[in-house]
């Protein structure tokens, strides 16, 4: 314990996030050759600018009986977020996941944000505002892959926030449904500090939780999250790691955090 407590802000985020790159192009290689390696399939649904967006697909075995539940998850939309989908990479090299289930895993949404280490895509759009009446390539590609698919038990979108203290999550789960969010936070405290702020992103939070009072119907620029709870899935969490730490510890949080949810999600 005395080890995570020294784990502390790196003081760069002024105004932006300021910490480390990565190369996007060899990080996604790397990842599909992870993914291939433990026999995931690959679905491209987009390209441009030498770019392919892809689905990766996998049922964890036993594959003999039909899958438990059905997962999805989500990385790489802010292209300033690099430990998502580095988490991304962890998660399918690790290949540490529950046994008959099904997950789908988009390890990249904006590639070329990545290229520009910015939030937005080359045109300057927040694609994660772009999913209630989408404007750009992207997120209309990727809603076309959504529509196709059946619904999922449970989502998880893989986020960064340069301003935390620590990480925290959004849970949406309007249904009542056994709560995965302590869970979550039990796990990612052993790795990373919580942000125990009473108030995170002008949202009332307890305990590194926020349970966002939105309703879809009212918000005009939807976030992936909320096209996800309103067509896709009833239970969600949206992990966001904070992004003035190290990054390996939030690589590390965001994958305890989807190993605590997928393990403990029943
Ligand atoms: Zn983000």
């Amino acid at each position: 314990m005395r080890e995570i407590l020294r784990v502390q802000k790196l003081g760069k985020n002024h105004g932006g996030y300021h910490g480390e790159t990565i190369d996007v192009r060899a990080v996604l290689r790397e990842v599909e050759t992870a993914a291939q390696k433990h026999g995931w399939t690959t679905e491209v649904f987009h390209e441009a600018d030498g770019f392919k967006w892809f689905a990766l697909h996998h049922v964890t075995p036993p594959s003999c009986q039909p899958p438990t539940a059905r997962f999805y998850i989500s990385a790489g939309i802010h292209g300033d977020e690099p430990a998502t989908l580095l988490a991304a990479r962890k998660l399918l090299a690790g290949n540490r996941w529950p046994a008959g289930v099904e997950i789908c895993l988009l390890p990249c949404l904006n590639p070329i944000g990545f290229t520009l280490n910015k939030r937005e895509n080359a045109d300057g759009i927040d694609l994660n505002r772009d999913y209630r009446h989408p404007k750009s390539a992207e997120t209309c590609a990727h809603i076309g892959w959504l529509e196709r698919q059946p619904k999922f038990d449970l989502y998880l979108c893989l986020h960064e926030d340069w301003e935390a203290h620590g990480f925290y999550l959004y849970e949406q789960n309007p249904d009542n449904k056994v709560s995965l969010a302590g869970k979550i936070i039990e796990a990612v405290q052993k790795v990373c500090p919580i942000d125990l702020s009473e108030n995170i992103e002008g949202r009332p939070a307890q305990g590194g939780v926020i349970h966002p009072k939105i309703i879809p119907a009212k918000r005009p620029d939807w976030p992936e999250a909320l096209y996800l709870l309103s067509r896709k899935s009833r239970q969600g969490y949206t992990l966001e790691a904070p992004s003035d730490f190290p990054l390996a510890t939030r690589v590390n949080a965001l994958v305890a955090a989807v190993n605590a949810a997928t393990g403990a999600h029943r």
